[in-house]
Formats: structure tokens, sequence, C-alpha cells
């Protein structure tokens, strides 16, 4: 085993405060609409069709969605816990605006390790001589906020000897990000548990009620940090998946939630009208999510997908090309995607993809620290995230926060990629 330190900035990174508030003013609008599309059947398949007929990890998902439906729901508490991840992007006349780059529904990792980061910016500014800067950090837990969204889920399962199950990778690279969250819920008196969907798939059982039980314990919430891309299933974990997607314990999130955060749904959120569809009678909502989004295109074939294809082929260099993958390194930029699109652009494996606009921020000086890295000061951009966190029983919400924010920043070379993929690096913002 190595342990290495997480990577950081030297400094925190300034961020207007007018957009880092008008992300946590949207960060509730998010959550409902999260929500209400993993309630959606007809919007999920629909807006899916042409998708699972080209990717087979949404495929095999939306299978599973669907066998699940089929059977009918045991699990009546709902637990999500997000990340909506914005740039702050440059128009034409400088002024930067908030858009979204995505948002996770599965896994969202950070919240833990960044519940740290206010000490270390501070502590830096401090020994820099500047301590009214110091004084200026907002504090910022989000590892207590999202645990409380787990307290209260397992409160609402209603069994006191139940656990909460966080379903872990086998390579644990960020137990430590973790840990953050576990031990808020140890200090609650709940207990957690850590396994694998290996685990899951030798020791786990459903009984009559569908309540699941692994190793004899019952578990009143899975919490998900693995299972968002293909890498980590094989047969068994598939099996594994089907398990806890059948039983009465609160998921999070549900696979239902999980394809609400693919990124062929935000491509069809930005659709006129679709939002006024999935939100009835929340205008002022609907119009706080709209001022976020960046222009995103369908693929699809047809006219629509045949014209935006050949923009994007003449001027790749304001698009970024989109499959339906999490986790860092997997979109396309500049001549990559112009050669992709042209070799796809008369197949129906184009639909894998999706057309998002180029965001360009403006870039500021910084340290990338990082362990075995040269120091040297990189010319960089930040990424901020606000984490959601709600809880439904049956119909009614019964929490919905935003849950506290991580930054992350990287250097302008890099065109894709977070923390964990090794490019960015934990921030803190400076309110300017
Ligand atoms: P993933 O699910 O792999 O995290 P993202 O959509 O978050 O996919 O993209 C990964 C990274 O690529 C982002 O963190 C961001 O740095 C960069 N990126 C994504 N979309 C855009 C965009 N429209 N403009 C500029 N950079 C982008
Ligand atoms: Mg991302």
């Amino acid at each position: 085993q190595v342990v290495n330190y997480a990577p950081f900035t030297l400094l925190p990174s300034a961020v207007p405060s007018a957009l880092f508030e008008q992300a946590y003013a949207v960060q509730q609008d998010f959550n409902l609409l999260v929500d209400a599309i993993s309630q959606n059947k007809e919007f999920l398949e629909h807006t899916l069709a042409s998708t699972i007929k080209v990717d087979d990890f949404t495929a095999q998902l939306f299978r599973i969605h669907m066998q699940v439906l089929e059977e009918g729901l045991a699990q009546s508490v709902f637990l999500g816990i997000n990340r909506s991840d914005y740039m702050f992007d440059c128009g034409v006349d400088g002024t930067p605006a908030l858009k979204q780059i995505e948002i996770n529904t599965i896994a969202a990792s950070f919240g833990g390790l960044t519940s740290r980061t206010v000490a270390v910016h501070g502590q830096v500014l401090k020994v820099l001589g500047k301590s009214k800067e110091a004084s200026r950090l907002l504090p910022n837990n989000p590892s207590k906020g999202l645990a409380l969204g787990i307290a209260k889920a397992w409160e609402l399962y209603g069994s006191q000897s139940a656990v909460v199950m966080f379903l872990v990778e086998e390579v644990q690279r960020n137990i430590f990000d973790q840990r953050c969250v576990e031990n808020e819920l140890w200090n609650r008196n709940i207990r957690v548990i850590r396994k694998r969907f290996r685990d899951v798939f030798e020791k786990g059982s459903l009984d009559d009620a569908k309540r699941l039980y692994i190793d004899g314990q019952e578990v009143a919430v899975v919490y998900y940090r693995e299972g968002y891309v293909p890498k980590n299933y094989d047969q068994q974990n598939w099996e594994a998946r089907l398990l806890l997607e059948r039983s009465r314990a609160v998921k999070c999130p549900d696979i239902a939630t999980q394809l609400a955060g693919t990124k062929k749904v935000q491509q069809e959120l930005s659709r006129p009208g679709t939002l006024e569809r999935l939100l009835p009678g929340r205008a002022e909502a609907v119009a706080r999510i709209r001022a976020t989004f960046a222009g995103l295109y369908s693929l699809d074939e047809g006219e629509e997908g045949d014209k935006i294809a050949a923009a994007a082929i003449a001027d790749p260099d304001r698009f970024v090309l989109k499959p339906q993958r999490e986790g860092g390194g997997n979109n396309l930029y500049g001549e990559e995607l112009r050669q992709v699109l042209q070799k796809i652009r008369d197949s129906p494996e184009r639909t894998s993809y999706i057309l998002m606009d180029k965001l360009k921020p403006q870039p500021a000086m910084n340290y990338l620290l990082r362990a075995h890295s040269p120091l040297q000061v990189s010319k960089c951009i930040s990424e901020l995230g606000i984490f959601g966190v709600y809880v439904r029983h049956g119909k009614e919400m019964v929490m919905n926060e935003a849950a506290g924010h991580l930054l992350r920043t990287k250097a302008i070379e890099h065109a894709d990629g977070g923390v964990a993929a090794g490019v960015a690096v934990l921030d803190t913002p400076y309110l300017v």
C-alpha cells in the first residue's frame, strides 16, 4: 500500500461571489429535477431509446431499471447525493457566466477531503502574512451534509440494528475521502460497513420482504462509491447490482437516479419545453436551472444531428464530444474530436455521443502541489461543484439541501479530467 497526500493548490483561487451564490441558489432546484426524472419512466425510456441501442453499459443499467419497475419497487425511502459542476465561462465581452459542465448523480466524490482544504489554505495565507484574507475563507463541510442525508434515510428505513453499507472499489484509492463521511455516521451511532460487489455476490441475500442482508447484517442504506463505469462490472457484479436494486434498502442512488445523470439526459433537458414538463408549476426553478445551461446538441440520426456534426467537424474547437461515461478522460476535443466524428458521422455509433459547447474560463496563475511532481507555476482554470442532498419518503420530500462545495483547479493544457484522473487538484474559493 502507498499513501500520498491528495493534490492541492498552494493558494486559494478567486471566484466571483455572484456566480458562487447563483450555484448555491440553483442546487435545490437541481435536486428536485433529478428526483423528478428518476420517477419519470416515460421520460427515461424515450430519452435513452437511441443511446441504449449502441451503448451496452447504459443498456444494461436500463434493463435493471425496467426489471425492478416490473417487479414493483420495494424501496420507499429515496436518498440522492449529487454534485453539480460548473465553469465560469467568459463571454465575448469578458464577463464570466456560470455554466454547468454536468451533474454527477452517483459516487460524487471529494466532499470528504475538501472539508479539510479551508484549513490548509487558511494556514498558507497566514504564513504569507495574509491573516485578514485567511479569515475571509468560507467554512465548508460537505462530509457532514452528506452524512446527515444518509442518517435521515437510515432513520426513515426504521431499523435500529440495520447498517449503512458503503459499496467500494476493489482497489481503494480514495478511502480517506469516504472515511470523512463514514466517521460522521459513527459519531451519530450509525454502524457502517464497507463491501465490494464481490462480497454482495457471495454473501448478500434478500428475505421474503426483500430486506437486504449481508453476512447476516440487515442493510438500511447502500451508498455507492463504485459502479459508475463499465470496468466496475463483470457478470457477477451485475448480478450483485440487480440484487441490491431489487431490495428494500435505500440505494444512493437508485438505478433510475443513476440514469438521470447520463450525458444524454443532460442534453435532452436543454430542449425547449423539457424542463417545464418535468417541473410543472415551477417556472422560477426552471428559469434558474436553464440559466446555467451551455449549448448541448443531440447526435441522433436525422437532419438535426447531421447539421451539428458537420458544424463540429468544420470548427472542432467550439465543441466537446462526450460519450456516456463518467470519471474523466473520456471526452474528445479539437483535432481528435474532428477525426472521431468524421469516422462515425454516418454510423449509428454517433448516437452514443452528445456535443456540447466548449466553455472558456479566464485562466489564473497558481501552483499545483502533487506528490512527486516538480513545483512550478501554472496557468490554471477552476471548476466549482455544489453538493446536493435530498431524501424522499414515498411522495414527500423530507430533505432538500445544498451541502457544501468543491473547487477543483487544473492546468489549462489538460482539456479533460478530475482529481481522481490525476489532472485537477483540490482548491478553496476566495470570493471576489
Ligand atoms: P466526466 O463524467 O468524465 O467527469 P465531464 O462532463 O465532467 O465528464 O467532463 C470531464 C472534464 O472535461 C470536466 O471536468 C471539464 O474539465 C472538462 N469539460 C467537460 N465539458 C466541458 C466543456 N463543455 N467545456 C470545457 N471543458 C469541459
Ligand atoms: Mg465530471
